[in-house]
């Protein structure tokens, strides 16, 4: 019987002349996000023989989720959905894919998980994780290829740091969130406008508790509004009440699972070409070739943004450059030789890292990790591990120091 079966089960896949199964099955795609779309990703990429998958998604799984997240059972609601998408996968689509699943914010997740992977798939719905994950992509060199839908539209950005605009570059903002745009610069500083003082006090929720807001809990929303009442009235913008707040940044946007599921299949096929592209060197040769005739011709590329339109069934794409002046992207990479390594005791308060620095160079400094700003009062493992790279930006010019925090042994 067995020996009419094709060798591999990837045979149909593997007749394409530029395949190269070994590029797939040796590479790592960690998926932040594994609601709508990223579930799709996630099923694509296993179907496809990825070697392994980083899962990573805070959220429980909700019976409104059923309808368009196939990894997802009536039995599941209340389990976390990175959980639940590693123990599907492993079942229904590949045993042999190696799949690890952090159910923790994009911010609790060490550096040196990003690192592992080969290319980020960005597949979160709100706009603080999308900038942090952005931010983080940029500082790790890492490519990231991400996406959006929203109702009958969808967006996927292949961001390669320096080469294309990143999420933080001069780019025409989806209509629904020009006015939140502001929100990573106005974190730390003084409110200019009204929504500024909800989006600090979504930041402030988060710090507190440790984790965003849920819109359907009254608690949750008493509290924000109150922390953002007391920015407002500080700051003279107002008063909020709890249902423009919810509809601020508690917003869900609609979502249809056909837009997700075309959405998903184009960002799922540019992380395969940015694999090839990327591994170009380690290809078969003749895939290889194949590979560099077909960009000599202009028949291949990974243009910096599709957005697809299910109301008039096209997909446009145009390439996007990076803006000079954007604060993510525009820094240059960092020189190894320029980074400095502190030996700290992660009990510590976050203060003793900037404290270390003061001393030296005589100023004050805010740190960063990504666009999050670090707290001086909090104890440093609660916002970092052992081997991440923070930003300490000068509270007095433009000075920015970029230092890797090394636990000391306990
Ligand atoms: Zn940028």
């Amino acid at each position: 019987m067995t020996q009419d079966l094709p060798s591999s089960k990837y045979d149909r896949q593997e007749r394409l002349s530029l395949w190269d199964q070994d590029i797939i099955e040796d590479s790592s795609i960690l998926i932040a996000g594994v609601g709508g779309t990223g579930s799709e990703v996630a099923k694509n990429l296993a179907l496809l023989g990825i070697g392994s998958l980083i899962l990573v998604d805070v959220d429980s799984i909700e019976f409104s989720n059923l309808n368009r997240q196939m990894l997802f059972r009536e039995e599941d609601v209340g389990q976390k959905k990175a959980e639940i998408a590693k123990k599907r996968i492993e079942e229904q689509y590949s045993s042999s894919i190696k799949i690890k699943s952090y159910p923790n914010t994009l911010q609790n997740i060490p550096q040196r998980v990003f690192r592992q992977s080969d290319i980020i798939a960005g597949c979160v719905d709100n706009f603080l994780a999308r900038q942090y994950l952005n931010a983080t992509a940029v500082e790790l060199n890492k490519i990231l290829i991400d996406s959006a839908t929203d109702g009958y539209l969808g967006q996927v950005q292949y961001i390669k740091p320096r080469i294309t605009a990143c999420l933080a570059c001069d780019t025409p903002p989806p209509p629904n969130e020009t006015h939140v745009l502001t929100a990573p610069c106005t974190l730390v500083g003084i409110p200019r406008e009204r929504e500024h003082c909800a989006w600090k006090a979504l930041y402030e929720f988060n710090t507190s508790f440790g984790r965003e807001p849920v819109d359907t809990s009254p608690e949750d929303i008493v509290e924000l509004t109150k922390i953002a009442n007391d920015f407002a009235h500080e700051y003279h913008f107002g008063h909020f009440e709890e249902k423009e707040l919810v509809q601020l940044i508690l917003f869900h946007v609609p979502s249809l699972i056909t837009v997700n599921a075309v959405t998903s299949g184009i960002q799922s096929q540019e992380i395969v070409k940015a694999l090839f592209l990327e591994k170009k060197t380690l290809m078969k040769d003749a895939e290889r070739k194949t590979l560099d005739r077909l960009i000599e011709a202009h028949r291949f590329r990974i243009p910096s943004f599709s957005i697809y339109s299910s109301l008039t069934g096209t997909i446009n794409s145009f390439e996007m450059i990076p803006d000079p002046s954007c604060l993510v992207c525009s820094q240059p990479i960092t020189n190894v030789s320029s980074l400095l390594e502190l030996q700290v005791d992660q009990n510590a308060f976050l203060e003793t890292i900037i404290n270390e620095i003061r001393k030296k160079n005589d100023k004050e400094y805010a740190g960063f990790r990504g666009n999050l700003f670090l707290p001086n009062d909090g104890i440093i493992k609660d916002f970092l591990s052992d081997g991440d790279r923070i930003t300490l930006s000068s509270l007095t010019d433009d000075e920015e120091i970029r230092v890797q925090i090394n636990f000391q042994k306990l």
